[in-house]
């Protein structure tokens, strides 16, 4: 019988509703990234939200630092089809124009929101636009008197300073929020999601902020995030990388699928090649993920180089090719050989096969 990945037991968290997502409870854990265009660039930041979307991101947040911002997001906001967050640091007074210009939720930041006041007027903003609030500490902008107390950033202070700002929204019985607590260092991340995983069961947003480059940030936040996801932790997620957005939101899909909490579009099994190698590998899985990017179907395929690990491949995936000798290779359905085609034909024949299961599945 076919080995099965155990099931990760989600922790069991409530739900908020996010403009047409649902995050939290048994929820699908949501992928979301934010715009780095210039929000006063309403056309610029409308095609990078599309172009999000379409890679899979369910949430996409804003920034707006100023009221012209908020304006601009008005507009933005009417021009798309996914849930908007705005990013609000330093002016609550911009959060609640947002409330009032249609964002899905707010997210502040209560290291540079400021007096409890402030955070009383957003709260009633959001309460007043059925919104929800994402409290978002970060390391790098915990409150002064924390930083005192602690002196330096650590998951007691993480903790402390989320907790905090909760207090004072459910004094105002206020309990659609969820929280974040990011840093940049790996472990600090992982233990203040942990610590606070353990006190509340309010929904968590996962990230190891700043995590780098494309690559640095990929292994940092699939570490990162695995580690806390594999422990049930996380309801929603966005990988943080200082690359195209678009990035993120693949990498964001890879650590879910990766790990059997969500499927989504071809799942390609490839070898890394060696001189034995009957086929471009290399080649082949590049095209083939640019031609079925719009795909949404789970699908797996297997690009393999020669005999030696691809038929046993081949049985696990739904189409796949092996590289045989003479410039053909093995095609596979469903585990079974259907016969060889020239390498000329495989990119053809694969996109052909994944077009029709998807069909099959609608
Ligand atoms: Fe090399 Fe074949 Fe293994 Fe690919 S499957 S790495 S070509 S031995």
């Amino acid at each position: 019988m076919e080995w099965q990945a155990p099931k990760i037991e989600r922790r069991k968290s409530r739900q908020i509703k996010v403009g047409s997502v649902l995050v939290g409870g048994d929820a699908p854990i949501s992928v979301q990234s934010m715009t780095c265009t210039d929000t006063l660039n309403i056309e610029a930041t409308v095609a990078q939200i599309k172009a999000l979307a379409d890679v899979g991101a369910d949430i996409v947040r804003v920034s707006v630092p100023s009221m012209e911002a908020a304006e601009a997001f008005k507009e933005i906001v009417s021009l798309v089809d996914v849930p908007i967050v705005s990013d609000i640091h330093f002016d609550y007074r911009i959060a609640i124009e947002c409330a009032k210009n249609g964002a899905a939720a707010l997210r502040i930041n209560p290291g540079n929101i400021g007096a409890r006041h402030k955070v009383e007027a957003v709260c009633q903003a959001a309460k007043d636009y059925g919104l929800p609030i994402r409290v978002g500490v970060n390391a790098g902008s915990l409150d002064k008197d924390l930083l005192e107390k602690y002196g330096a950033p650590n998951p007691d202070a993480m903790v402390e300073a989320a907790l905090r700002s909760a207090d004072i929204l459910e004094s105002h019985n206020f309990v659609d929020y969820a929280f974040s607590v990011k840093a940049s260092e790996l472990n600090l991340c992982v233990a203040s999601y942990e610590q606070l995983a353990a006190q509340t069961d309010a929904p968590l947003h996962l990230g190891i902020t700043e995590a780098g480059g494309l690559t640095g940030g990929t292994v940092l936040s699939s570490i990162g995030i695995g580690m806390l996801l594999a422990k049930g932790i996380g309801d929603t997620l966005r990988v943080s990388l200082a690359a195209d957005p678009v990035e993120e939101v693949k990498v964001g899909w890879a650590i879910l699928k990766s790990m059997h909490l969500r499927t989504r579009g071809i799942d390609v099994v490839a070898c890394p090649t060696c001189s034995r190698h009957g086929l471009d590998v290399v080649g082949t899985v590049k095209a083939l993920e640019a031609r079925l990017s719009d795909i949404r179907k789970p699908i797996k395929v297997a690009v393999m180089g020669c005999i030696v690990n691809g038929p046993g491949e081949a049985l696990r995936a739904d189409v796949a090719v092996c590289g045989g000798k003479n410039g053909n290779s093995l095609i596979y359905e469903h585990g079974q050989m259907m016969g060889r085609i020239s390498n000329d034909e495989i990119l053809d024949r694969l996109e052909s096969r994944v077009r029709a299961l998807a069909t099959a599945q609608e």
